[in-house]
């Protein structure tokens, strides 16, 4: 079958067929973490649509949207080699009405962690995501664990706005170094790239840890060694993204953030009982 390319809402509606549908949303310069998604959704349904879209309104004024990469013929070529149905690549003006003024509101976990040094990142993600489920109307969405705030905040928002879509989450894919792929990683120079390796080798040395402070600690000690700047590092509870206390014992998500040169770099790892 031959890729169908749809710009805009008629061309989607257009390419739609018959039987279970999986969306897998991004944002282009596709890797493999997102070929891993690609074939995850491509294995469990009979229609795969993956959406390129740099959507505007989750880049901050000082952020990267003019720059990010954007690659779309490439991008192209991945989709047909992952046998991919249909690439859904609108325009900024056909998903945004200028007179638009409703969107979705992330509640206190766009606020935390990572909402943080990005505000109004994770309202704009939600919104542009709500957009995408409408227009596609998938049975089934997949997402990285990468963004693992990003994946717990459109958990929420599916159940608390009971969106009918089913959410799989993919687990990270790493360079064999422990690096995570990024499309951002295509801006660091040699030896950025090598500092940019202190943020999976620290979630790394936490994770080897028993119980939230030696956890912290662990990791802190090998961020600290590397020439970059952090922004956090953090041990939050899976569903909330809220700090745990050093009491705590449970499932929890090391998630760390740094800017390495220039480039804005986000990991984590997802971990089992934390408690002693
Ligand atoms: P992006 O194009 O960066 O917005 O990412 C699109 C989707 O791919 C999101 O669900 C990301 O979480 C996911 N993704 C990005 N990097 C990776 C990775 N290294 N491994 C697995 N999934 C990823």
């Amino acid at each position: 079958m031959e890729l169908i390319v749809a710009r805009n809402r008629a061309d989607l509606v257009k390419a739609r067929g018959e039987g279970r549908l999986a969306l897998v949303p991004t944002m282009g310069a596709l890797h493999e973490g997102h070929r891993s998604l690609i074939r995850s959704a491509r294995a469990a349904a009979a229609q795969v649509v993956v959406s390129i879209f740099v959507n505007p309104l989750q880049f901050g004024p000082n952020e990267d949207f003019s720059r990010y990469p954007r690659t779309f013929d490439a991008d192209l070529d991945v989709c047909r080699e992952e046998g991919v149905d249909v690439v859904f690549a609108p325009s900024v003006e056909e998903m945004y009405d200028p007179a638009r003024q409703v969107g979705v509101s992330a509640g206190r976990m766009g606020a935390i962690v990572e909402g943080v040094i990005r505000p109004g990142h994770f309202d704009g993600m939600l919104t542009v995501v709500l957009k995408l489920f409408n227009l596609v109307q998938p049975d089934v969405a997949y997402f990285g664990q990468k963004d693992a705030q990003q994946l717990a905040l459109i958990r929420r928002m599916v159940a608390d706005l009971d969106v009918p879509v089913e959410i799989v989450a993919g687990a990270t894919v790493r360079e064999p170094d422990g690096l995570a792929l990024s499309s951002r990683n295509r801006y660091l120079s040699p030896q950025e790239r090598q500092a940019a390796l202190a943020l999976s080798s620290a979630l790394r040395a936490g994770a080897a840890e028993k119980g939230p402070a030696a956890i912290r600690a662990a990791a802190l000690a090998v961020l600290k060694q590397a020439p970059i700047e952090l922004d956090y590092l953090a041990l939050v509870e899976p569903g909330t993204f809220e700090e745990v206390p050093d009491s705590y014992a449970g499932p929890a998500i090391l998630a760390v953030a740094a800017k390495v040169g220039t480039t804005r770099l986000i990991d984590n790892i997802p971990m089992g009982n934390v408690g002693t």
